[in-house]
């Protein structure tokens, strides 16, 4: 029996995992589960799964939580506070964690788990995009496995040669092609694209997602915190991934080869493959997912994305080749800008324009340590609402779609 702690369990990640985990019960014993404030979903969970750890980050919604479930789940040990991720993650009876809480609020518990050595499922790119250098290291001190969720960077992991390190580029490869499927506004008119509604930007065409990777699609930062994030697991320049927006999203990414074969993943767009991928790794086993089907899909398509219309893409590929704790700042500004577009206080093309504000004024520097990236994280996220209230005066940036 392999044991696991999904954090970020209520989450859209964490339930597709919760769904593979439900069909392979002689194989996986769920460990630990945690969120941040959900606690009547984390209740469900607690109930159906009878874990022997529970933890909420928020300690209010923790008390909510001890309510809800009173003396009916007396076999969970019940944590709170942000800490208690990290301790789930280092569990002994865990092996392999699933890192799926959303932002910057998961880096910590994701570098504990690796330094714990245990087999990480990586979703959260966040916290690759923030601490790259110092994850890939611990994975090779500790000798953790770091394997990606992403769909396109477990498309091109499944295309590597058996035995590739993390980090470190395979003898031969070139390129690798990235796909995005350009999300809901591939089409729409770029003069149309502030009046966009948050509603509109997570209507995702062929994905269902948590809010905040929905947004980052809408604008194409999704691809450039993924293109930052390839150039990490795969120990590649930003020149060597080409970004191709393939509309159907079948075919999950490609890798290049230097005799010319280029190699491929596809599926459905299910997040549960490449979660079925890793958690059973090397071997296979039934994700539940349906059979692609081809010629019901009759046609792929591929075009090259325009940064001009999603400057967001723009912004990241220039985080991506000046590096050091550029792509700390980058994230940091996304992260609030996208929120502020949520709640409607900021409007879809004010969200690029935020963040080329603070990176304009971000510093490079380079990633001495943990305390480096908060400190640059911190700041930004700084300069970035302080850049919200100045933009939003203007009526040009706000969010005039309430
Ligand atoms: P969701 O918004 O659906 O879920 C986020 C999860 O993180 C929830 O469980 C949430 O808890 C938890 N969380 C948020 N903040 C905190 C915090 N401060 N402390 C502890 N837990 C927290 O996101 P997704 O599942 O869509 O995405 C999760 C990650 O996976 C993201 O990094 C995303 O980029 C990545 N990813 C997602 C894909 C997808 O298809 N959804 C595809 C590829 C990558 P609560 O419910 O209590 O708020």
């Amino acid at each position: 029996m392999i044991g696991v702690a999904v954090l970020g369990s209520t989450g859209s990640v964490g339930e597709s995992t919760l769904d593979v985990l439900a069909r392979h019960p002689q194989r996986f014993r769920l460990v630990a589960i945690a969120a941040n404030r959900n606690a009547a979903k984390l209740a469900r969970q607690i109930l159906t799964w009878r874990p022997a750890y529970a933890a909420l980050a928020d300690p209010a919604a923790a008390a909510q939580l001890r309510e809800l479930l009173g003396t009916q789940a007396p076999g969970t040990r019940l944590l709170e506070g942000p800490g208690a991720l990290e301790e789930l993650a280092v569990l002994s009876d865990v092996h392999c964690v699933m890192a799926a809480i959303v932002g910057a609020a998961g880096l910590r518990s994701t570098l504990a788990a690796v330094r714990a050595g245990k087999k990480l499922l990586l979703a959260n790119k966040e916290s690759l995009v923030m601490a790259g250098p110092l994850l890939i290291a611990a994975v090779n001190d500790s000798g953790a496995t770091l394997l990606p969720i992403d769909s396109e960077h477990n498309a091109i992991f499944q295309c590597l040669p058996a035995g590739t390190r993390t980090g470190v580029t395979p003898a031969g490869l070139t390129r690798v092609l990235l796909t995005a499927s350009g999300g809901p506004f591939r089409d729409t008119p770029a003069d149309e694209l502030a009046a966009v509604t948050p509603e509109a930007a997570c209507a995702h065409p062929n994905w269902v997602m948590g809010r905040k990777i929905s947004v980052d699609s809408a604008t194409l930062m999704n691809k450039g915190l993924e293109l930052i994030e390839a150039c990490l697991l795969f120990g590649l320049t930003p020149a060597q991934v080409q970004i191709i927006v393939h509309p159907q999203s079948i075919v999950h990414s490609l890798v290049e080869y230097v005799d010319g074969s280029v190699l491929a993943q596809l599926g459905a767009p299910d997040m549960r493959t490449p979660i079925a991928h890793a958690l059973a790794w090397p071997e296979r086993i039934d994700s539940g997912v349906d059979f692609l089907d081809l010629l019901k899909a009759g046609r792929l398509d591929f075009r090259a994305p325009d940064t001009e219309k999603f400057r967001c893409l723009a912004l990241a590929q220039a985080a991506a080749r000046a590096g050091g704790l550029y792509p700390v700042v980058l994230n940091a500004a996304n992260e609030v800008a996208v929120e502020a577009f949520l709640e409607r206080r900021l409007n879809f093309p004010g969200i690029a324009a935020v963040i080329e504000a603070v990176m304009e004024r971000g510093t490079g520097g380079t990633v001495g340590g943990l305390d480096d990236i908060f400190a640059a994280d911190a700041e930004s996220r700084v300069r970035a609402r302080e850049r919200i209230v100045g933009l939003t005066k203007s009526a040009s940036l706000r969010g005039a779609h309430a």
